[in-house]
């Protein structure tokens, strides 16, 4: 079967800008509201010849501080668990926050493949956040822009280096 990617990450960071940029269809809602996204949706990527089923999530819309911590981690153990590797994206451009480090302490503990993707960093723009992101303990991130279509060719490198 086509190997399966999701994407992981809190809310607003460009998930579904990248799925969208993947499949080549709107099939993902994508907007300046966080967490617009309600559903994980599932599409057919193509990057550079190689094929792969893509997975989009919905993140943590409802921001209910007494039910969080475990959603967060039942979403994300359940979208893990059906994929054969994990794009962990964070938003260069706002650096590394308290939520993208439980993001990364949960993918730890899943002890599943991870490529983490600083996303936002058109041009020299999140620079710095990219370099925060080593912090995160998964090597080097990858810049990106799911907008702009920047780093799509060291991405589909880092996937099949991962896969
Ligand atoms: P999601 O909640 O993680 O799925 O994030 P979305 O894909 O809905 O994007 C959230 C916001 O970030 C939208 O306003 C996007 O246009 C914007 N965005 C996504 N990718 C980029 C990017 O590469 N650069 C910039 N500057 N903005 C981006
Ligand atoms: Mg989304």
């Amino acid at each position: 079967h086509a190997p399966r990617v999701v994407i992981i990450g809190r809310p607003n960071v460009g998930k579904s800008t990248l799925f969208n940029r993947l499949v080549g269809r709107k099939l993902a809602l994508v907007d300046d509201q966080p967490g617009v996204t309600r559903d994980r949706r599932e599409g057919e990527a193509s990057l550079h010849g190689l094929e792969f089923t893509i997975i989009d999530t919905a993140g943590l819309e409802e921001a209910d501080p007494n039910s969080l911590a475990g959603r967060m981690r039942a979403q994300t153990e359940a979208a893990v668990a059906t994929a054969d590797l994990t794009l962990f994206m964070i938003d260069a451009r706002a650096g590394v926050t308290p939520l993208d480090a439980h993001f990364a302490t949960l993918l730890h503990g899943l002890g599943q493949p991870v490529v983490l993707i600083a996303n936002k960093a058109e041009g020299k723009a999140g620079a710095a956040g990219a370099l925060e992101a080593y912090e995160l303990g998964f090597g080097e991130p990858l810049a990106v822009s799911a907008e702009h279509g920047e780093g799509m060719a060291d991405l589909h490198e880092a996937i099949i280096a991962a896969l």
